[in-house]
């Protein structure tokens, strides 16, 4: 009889965020983790629910974990062990904090392909977790800043210098129409959009998709993060 050769087993062994995890059967966790190592990955965690020795309680989320997981290259991989890396007890001592941290792990499960490396948005997710851990003052303009970065870290940058339809560049201090979904800004000539969006904004955001977060005041932050939702939503089709 012809040998049908075993799914090759990988070990993986990598920080991680758990970014979902829902009950599975009488004793079973199924977890979403955002890996350095390998992006997003699901996994299987027997006994998960009955128990959380072998995995320490780390199955939490905001924390880094350090996980070990076995992977054939099926839907799940399994997790065999995880432990706390990076424990970040302070977000849960600010609501603000804790719905900030709460979108930025939901976007990055929504905005995350599964199995694809993904090192610009890991660095841009566990910067803002610090940054929400150490207490600071704004959490939704430090979330503002991380969600435009986060799009962009992977390859969702919102064009906001030209149409996205006709490639027409914006005129300085101007304002003009915004159509996330569509991925910018949007001219009259191609139909515009039903959000006009302010020259300063515009500036703002650009330069903290760029890097540089520290234009963003507060009533920017909110102006930006209801066009990071329409463009989340617009890519949140991916999730597996
Ligand atoms: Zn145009």
């Amino acid at each position: 009889m012809p040998q049908v050769p075993a799914a090759p087993l990988k070990r993986i062994t990598s920080e991680a965020l758990l970014v979902r995890s829902v009950p599975y059967g009488e004793t079973d966790l199924v977890v979403q983790l955002l890996t350095e190592s390998d992006g997003r990955l699901g996994a299987i965690v027997r006994g998960g629910r009955k128990s959380q020795k072998r995995v320490g309680g780390a199955l939490e989320p905001f924390h880094t974990i350090r996980v070990e997981l076995e992977d054939k290259g099926r839907e799940l991989a399994t997790l065999k062990e995880a432990r706390l890396s990076r424990v970040r007890t302070g977000i849960a001592t600010s609501l603000e904090a804790l719905d900030a941290a709460g979108a930025a792990l939901r976007w990055a499960r929504q905005l995350c392909p599964p199995r694809t490396p993904e090192p610009a948005a890991w660095g841009t997710l566990t910067h803002l977790l610090d940054a929400l851990d150490g207490g600071v003052a704004h959490p939704k303009v430090e979330l503002a800043a991380a969600a435009l970065r986060l799009l962009a870290d992977v390859g969702y940058a919102l064009d906001l210098d030209r149409c996205v339809g006709c490639g027409k560049p914006r005129p300085a201090g101007r304002p003009a129409y915004v159509d996330a979904a569509r991925g910018g800004i949007v001219c009259t000539s191609c139909g515009g959009a039903r959000r006009l969006v302010e020259a300063e904004l515009l500036d703002v955001a650009r330069a903290a998709q760029g890097g540089d977060g520290s234009r963003i005041t507060q009533a920017h932050a909110a102006a930006i993060l209801a066009i990071v939702e329409e463009a989340m939503g617009a890519h949140a089709g991916i999730e597996a």
